[in-house]
């Protein structure tokens, strides 16, 4: 499906900050919390921005695998938090429910 702003991505200045945090951070963040080193072909935004410039331009990128990019990160979006855990089976993701209550 496309979206209205999906032209952002068509904007030269996409190309450039995509290109940059490639080049800055060229893994997969989420296999390498896994231990797993896979080149990076997405700059994802944390935070997803759903159409506004600002945080588009501005918000937090994280350098993704296609594979994770489609799969675990939609799960987070759909879900509203990331379900790894750390080495004690604790979720890691301060947004998680377990988290949320303490
Ligand atoms: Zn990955």
């Amino acid at each position: 499906m496309r979206e209205a702003w999906q032209h952002f991505y068509g904007t030269a200045f996409w190309q450039r900050r995509r290109k940059l945090q490639l080049h800055m951070h060229p893994l997969c963040r989420f296999c390498a919390e896994g231990g797993v080193v896979t080149r990076a072909t997405h700059a994802d935004h944390v935070e997803p921005h759903k159409g506004d410039w600002n945080l588009f331009c501005l918000g937090e990128l994280q350098s993704l695998c296609a594979s994770c990019h489609s799969s675990r990160k939609q799960l987070i979006e759909a879900r509203g938090h990331d379900i790894m855990v750390d080495d004690d089976g604790w979720p890691t993701d301060p947004n998680h429910p377990a988290n949320r209550r303490r």
